[in-house]
């Protein structure tokens, strides 16, 4: 029987294997390891190809969204706005910065919604922090409306958006700042921890460059507090040579998501997420693709029976679902869509067979 796991560690290691092995034994046979060459050429790689004036290489995403905030001076009193639906991490860099993060209910297309968003809004709110959710990027007009109309800062979670745009903008370039994550699983994935901030304001990002490296600036002279949260030279090495290739990864993941658009699309019981072409004004790259399920738990132990695996992001939990960390908010929208989540294989090591073997035992769930 076919066999389409929902992400394959090995195989992100083996497709490759002898041109990494060659990039690492290169690197290290040089002594490259910390704040070297191919740090500091895939940082303006990266600016170059998400159309930004600085990028700066650090540990991980989580790490970059604690240092833009604590950069930008966020602290004890301030309250930042998020969505539900993202990562712990968003939350938790918003509290390492000693700030509160207030969720806010998604909309229809499973982003964090404007009008929410603004009901939230009180003397205490600091800044917007909109995850890009999945690698698509919110209506960010919207957004910036809303900044500009209350005087806040703007800064994205555009960890799993690399390359998506709205309105040919790319993610991470909006606001003050944004982060880019190179988790394995991520769309430009490493081999281990890596991640990037993204900014356009120089003085910032001067000041970035010294908390990602015990408050040394370029000269080696401390300017300020900081922490260790570099990025390693040799992942910088092997994400050059991703970042390279990373054009065909887009189109078949948007092509991976035109099969489940197509084949899913009459089946009552599922809701999609919006499809490759739906919009002029989003480039969509697919880190995910997530559905609604009627009957949800049914249908993930269907398709384990038929070797298909599937996920429910976040382990189930949008953040005002962590009572243990004294949220309470009754969030509708959120609650409907994590009752009925799921996200099916989105990865390019699977093929067009087994994209269609996914949909078809998907229909034959419902049509039994
Ligand atoms: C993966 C992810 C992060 C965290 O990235 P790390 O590099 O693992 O710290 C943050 N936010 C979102 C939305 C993510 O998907």
């Amino acid at each position: 029987m076919r066999k389409v796991p929902f992400f394959d560690y090995p195989q992100h290691w083996l497709r490759d294997r002898e041109d990494m092995l060659s990039i690492i034994d290169k690197t290290a046979s040089q002594g490259g390891f910390i704040m070297q060459e191919d740090l500091e050429l895939f940082e303006k790689e990266l600016a170059d190809y998400v159309n930004c004036s600085f990028s700066l290489g650090v540990a991980n995403a989580t790490d970059a969204m604690e240092i833009y905030l604590q950069a930008l001076g966020v602290g004890h009193g301030d309250e930042i706005i998020i969505s539900a639906h993202t990562m712990l991490a968003t939350a938790s860099a918003v509290v390492m910065a000693g700030a509160k993060p207030v969720p806010v209910d998604i909309g229809e297309d499973n982003l964090i919604c404007s009008e929410s968003i603004e009901k939230s809004i009180n003397q205490n709110t600091v800044a917007i922090m909109p995850t890009q959710l999945n690698g698509r990027t919110c209506d960010m007009e919207n957004i910036q409306h809303l900044t500009e109309k209350h005087s806040l800062l703007l800064v994205e979670d555009s960890a799993q958006a690399l390359g998506s745009k709205f309105k040919g903008k790319s993610a991470g370039t909006f606001g003050s700042a944004g982060c880019i994550s190179f988790f394995p699983a991520k769309v430009v994935g490493c081999f281990g921890d890596a991640g990037s901030i993204l900014t356009n304001d120089e003085s910032l990002f001067n000041k970035m460059y010294a908390i990602r490296d015990h408050g040394r600036d370029k000269d080696g002279e401390v300017i300020c507090w900081g922490r260790n949260s570099r990025l390693d030279n040799i992942q910088a090495a092997i994400l050059r040579s991703k970042l390279d290739s990373y054009d065909e990864v887009i189109s078949k993941r948007r092509l991976v998501a035109t099969i489940y658009d197509e084949r899913l699309n009459e089946i009552n019981e599922i809701k999609l997420p919006p499809g490759p072409n739906d919009s002029e004004h989003h480039f969509d790259i697919y880190q995910n693709y997530e559905i609604e399920a009627e009957d949800r738990d049914s249908l993930k132990e269907y398709l384990e029976k038929n070797n298909v695996g599937t996920l429910i992001q976040w382990g189930g939990k949008a953040i005002n679902h962590f009572k243990n960390l004294g949220f309470d908010q009754n969030l509708p929208n959120t609650k409907r869509f994590f009752d009925n989540c799921l996200m099916l294989p989105m990865n390019i090591f699977i093929d067009d067979d087994d994209v269609h073997y996914v949909c078809d035992k998907i229909i034959e769930f419902y049509r039994r």
